[in-house]
């Protein structure tokens, strides 16, 4: 006989997955409904309600795709660019590539920017490449945990109106943790995942779509999916190339006609929707401020141990830090020495940055004092202990210091 699933219990310290809340925790387990009872018609109701508070969005068209945030970053790129269509995608990280792989499936002209990774664009740089490119749709990261920056979005969105450019962002990394006001921003289309600053688990991807996002993607709409009739030979350049993904679909099943198209994984809906309602209650702008605020502790502590900190530190997310790890220490080590002595896990890194940085989350459930706490003491044994000079107290006690400034 196999056992029962029972992990251990890991303080999730890295870029994301973080500890989900006890509160989604228990909206997981509970009981299934089906498809059309009328208690889950006004779940998932109430679901797009709160993820509108969450994207700070009048938008009617706020739901969940199921899968986890690719699946919403895909559905959203794949519903609104057609073959040919170009697509323009600045590019600071490792989802920058990943959207411009999705683009480039979906049969897009991709034109590419790149900038150094640990630094974001300017505004300016960005209307010149849209002025240089013409493209149909801007993709952009909003907050990229490869390499911890927040790219400003501010005044982003009047720069698309201004050329009629489509913008999308993936906000996965940075919603709930650092603004997104996908209405004052002119934002068209956004894509989220629970795993990060929402505090639940992996498996849904929150999207939101403007009137002009949903004016695309129904002009592309197959009245009778998949069957065209003998009057109706529809474009194949037009048709969406993904049944799963087709939005038109999609927000024909979350609205009123309630068309069918997929079956709701009714746990994970229960899960965003705890999510959301968490926030909800909180407010967007104070958990931005709970997020700037244990973040920077952090900040303090990993500072004040005598480590450097990595990328430019006035763009970077508030909930997560790169930190360079000390010549002579072996970087693998010192995780795996976190993991198994303390159960506390911190964050690799990818592509140029392999090796030369770890990145360390305050995000979610777990962007409180304890944590930070704790783990800036185990990081500080956990180094002396691989032969790093590290400043004895000096991450819990600079971290204190924060705390007390701020009256946390
Ligand atoms: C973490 C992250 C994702 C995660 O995508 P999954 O499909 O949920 O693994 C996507 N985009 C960004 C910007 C992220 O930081």
């Amino acid at each position: 006989m196999t056992d029962m699933i029972n992990p251990p219990y890991r303080l999730l310290m890295g870029p994301g997955p973080i500890n989900a809340d006890p509160r989604v925790h228990r909206a997981i387990s509970a009981a299934l409904v089906g498809q059309y009872d009328p208690v889950m018609t006004d779940y998932m109701n109430e679901t797009m309600q709160l993820f509108r508070t969450v994207f700070q969005t009048e938008n009617e068209q706020t739901f969940l795709i199921d899968g986890t945030s690719r699946a919403g970053i895909e559905a959203a790129l794949v519903s609104l660019i057609k073959p040919g269509d170009k697509v323009l995608v600045p590019s600071f990280g490792r989802f920058g590539l990943l959207l411009q792989e999705i683009a480039q499936r979906a049969g897009a002209e991709v034109a590419v920017r790149e900038i150094e990774w640990g630094t974001v664009f300017t505004p300016e740089q960005i209307e010149q490449a849209i002025v240089e490119e013409r493209p149909k749709v801007l993709a952009l990261v909003q907050g990229d945990t490869s390499t911890t920056m927040n790219q400003p979005l501010e005044g982003v969105g009047e720069i698309c109106e201004k050329h009629g450019v489509l913008f999308y962002t993936d906000a996965t990394a940075s919603i709930g943790g650092n603004d997104l006001k996908v209405d004052e921003w002119k934002i068209d289309a956004a894509t989220a995942g629970l795993q990060k600053c929402l505090a639940g688990p992996s498996g849904s991807s929150p999207i939101t779509l403007s009137e002009k996002a949903v004016e695309v993607i129904n002009s592309r709409k197959v009245i009778e999916a998949g069957i065209a009739s003998k009057e109706q030979v529809f474009d194949e350049v037009d048709r969406i190339r993904s049944n799963y993904f087709d939005l038109a679909q999609v927000m024909d099943y979350w609205g009123p006609s309630r068309l069918n198209h997929h079956t709701e994984a009714t746990s994970m809906l229960y899960a965003a929707r705890e999510c959301a309602r968490i926030l909800s209650e909180e407010g967007m702008e104070q958990a931005v401020q709970r997020h700037y605020h244990h973040g920077r502790a952090m900040l303090e502590g990993v500072k004040a141990l005598g480590l450097e900190l990595f990328g430019d530190l006035e763009h970077k997310m508030n909930n997560v830090l790169g930190v360079y790890i000390p010549e002579g220490v072996n970087g693998e080590d010192v995780r795996a020495g976190l993991l198994n002595n303390f159960g506390i896990e911190i964050g690799t890194s990818f592509g140029p940055l392999h090796g030369k940085i770890w990145r360390i989350g305050t995000m979610g459930y777990n962007a409180r004092k304890d944590t930070v706490l704790t783990t800036l003491a185990a990081l500080e044994a956990q180094l002396k202990r691989s032969g790093a000079s590290v400043v004895a107290g000096g991450g819990t006690g600079a971290a204190f210091d924060y705390y007390t400034e701020v009256g946390i």
